[in-house]
């Protein structure tokens, strides 16, 4: 592996940001929020633009954009990490469809954002492809297609691609076939989040850098330097909620990490394709997502990084030598021509999956308690609609928005320790050997169907 620098390739290529001061004394608003990733300041954007008197206020304990939000795939895409299958059977078809159909134009949503704000994030809407490169990842690909047309999706929403077409698109090895949709578009996260905060900032939301919150209660925030009143309280953490004081057990952070290669030359391109910078991945269960940046690099990040006991964080596990090793075998074993391409950047972040896999959005209007999270790997866009769905619910309208499955759901809490260890770690190896399995005997894994009940 080439040199492994230790910020991300979205940081190297961002301009620099201007350090916003901390809080400083006791503050009056209406709306206080914890968290300046994606949710807290999509948060932050629709209501200060649905009523600009309105005083809100966001606590960052380090930087905007310094958690998942300025560190992932940078994949802006229609997928939920709930079925529509699970999502119906808590709702209704209809709920489900709604669902879908809100995810769907989230992405475009953000292109619109972005477009208004000048945002220079990056965006390519070229789709996702998803490659099938044994039979038994093949067989997957035909059974998701088959499900999506149950569920009235046609071929402008998801599609098969037969081993030809697929290959069109991203000249890959062992191709079969594969799956499209044009439901996603490649960005620059950290340029996205940065540029997202500067927009709430012209708004006149007050953001506030450096001010970790030490405990949320109705109507009020802790910080070292001052106590934050509001009508309403945003919990907008993700990954990081486990650090919170009551909220241990809310959401697991699992790792993903990630790794950029150098620009390639135009005459590789030529032969790999993403000619539309469609971000791709395969049917494997360990998940893998790649996609070609604007200066012509692949960032290629996967999970497979252990859960660590007692649900720990820390700078320290955004690194693992062994998974960055595994993620460059990966990424070669899928294009060969990439054997001596260096890589120039290794990091991670923690993402947070609760423990029904269910994404969810709700307001507690009693206590002046709101919240949104759960994304798993699914948040770019997800917290897109997060953030209009909280404008609606904390301004009280009544919108298709509010009446959505997710909003209002509770998952159900996570199991006490040592039980969270050892299950999420098995879940995870459960994967790994599942991809195996698969890769040995072509059929469809058993170890898999054992495990799909808790991840769909
Ligand atoms: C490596 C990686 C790759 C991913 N790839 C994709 C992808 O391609 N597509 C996709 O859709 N999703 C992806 N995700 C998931 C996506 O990035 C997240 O779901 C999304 O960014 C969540 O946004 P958020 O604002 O809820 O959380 P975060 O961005 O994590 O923001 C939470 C913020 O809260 C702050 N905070 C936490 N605790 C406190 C406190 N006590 N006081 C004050 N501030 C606090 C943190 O510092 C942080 O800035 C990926 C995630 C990771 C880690």
């Amino acid at each position: 592996m080439g040199r492994a620098l230790n910020r991300s390739l979205w940081e190297d290529t961002s301009p620099p940001a201007v350090p916003r001061p901390p809080l400083d004394g006791d503050l009056d608003v209406d709306v206080a929020i914890v968290g300046a990733g994606f949710t807290g300041l999509w948060t932050a954007y629709y209501l200060a633009r649905a009523e600009p008197g309105l005083r809100i206020a966001v606590c960052e304990a380090e930087a905007a954009g310094f958690g998942a939000s300025g560190r992932n795939g940078g994949w802006c895409s229609a997928l939920f990490p709930k079925s529509s299958a699970s999502l119906a059977a808590f709702s209704n078809r209809d709920g489900a469809l709604s669902q879908h159909r809100a995810m769907r134009e989230s992405v475009h949503e953000v292109a619109q954002v972005v477009g208004e704000e000048g945002i220079d994030a990056h965006f390519a809407r070229g789709g996702t492809i998803s490659l099938a490169r044994n039979p038994a990842q093949l067989a997957r690909a035909r059974a998701e297609v088959e499900e999506a047309r149950s569920w009235g999706r046609d071929d402008d929403d998801f599609r098969l691609l037969d081993a030809a077409d697929a290959r069109e698109v991203l000249d890959a090895s062992s191709v079969l076939g594969g799956t499209y949709t044009p439901d996603c578009a490649a960005i620059h996260p950290l340029r996205l989040a940065r540029g997202l905060a500067d927009a709430v900032v012209r708004l006149g939301v007050q953001l506030f850098e450096q001010t970790p919150v030490l405990s949320i209660g109705p109507g009020r925030l802790v910080t070292p330097d001052g106590v934050v009143r509001a009508d309403t309280v945003v919990r907008a953490t993700e990954g990081y909620t486990v650090t919170i004081p009551g909220l241990q057990r809310r959401l697991v952070p699992i790792y993903s990490l990630v790794i950029a290669t150098e620009p390639l030359d135009p005459g590789l391109w030529d032969r790999i394709g993403l000619r539309r910078r469609e971000t791709f991945t395969d049917q494997r269960h360990l998940l893998i997502y790649g996609q070609r940046t604007a200066d012509d690099r692949i960032v290629f990040g996967g999970r497979g990084a252990p859960y660590h006991f007692g649900s720990r964080i820390g700078p320290g596990f955004d690194r693992d030598e062994r998974v960055f090793a595994r993620l460059r075998d990966a990424l070669v074993e899928l294009l060969p021509a990439l054997a001596g391409t260096r890589i120039t950047h290794t990091w991670g972040g923690c993402l947070g999956v609760p423990r029904d896999w269910c994404a969810s959005v709700g307001l507690d209007r009693g206590r002046g308690q709101a919240w949104a999270g759960g994304y798993v790997g699914d948040g770019v866009s997800t917290t897109n609609l997060a953030g209009r769905t909280l404008r609606d619910l904390i301004l009280e309208r009544d919108t298709d928005l509010v009446r959505l499955p997710w909003v209002g759901h509770h998952s159900p809490r996570w199991e006490p320790e040592p039980l969270r260890w050892l299950g999420v770690n098995a879940g995870l190896r459960a994967m790994a050997v599942a991809d195996l399995e698969e890769r040995l005997t072509s059929r469809p894994s058993r170890v898999a169907r054992l495990v799909a009940p808790f991840v769909s």
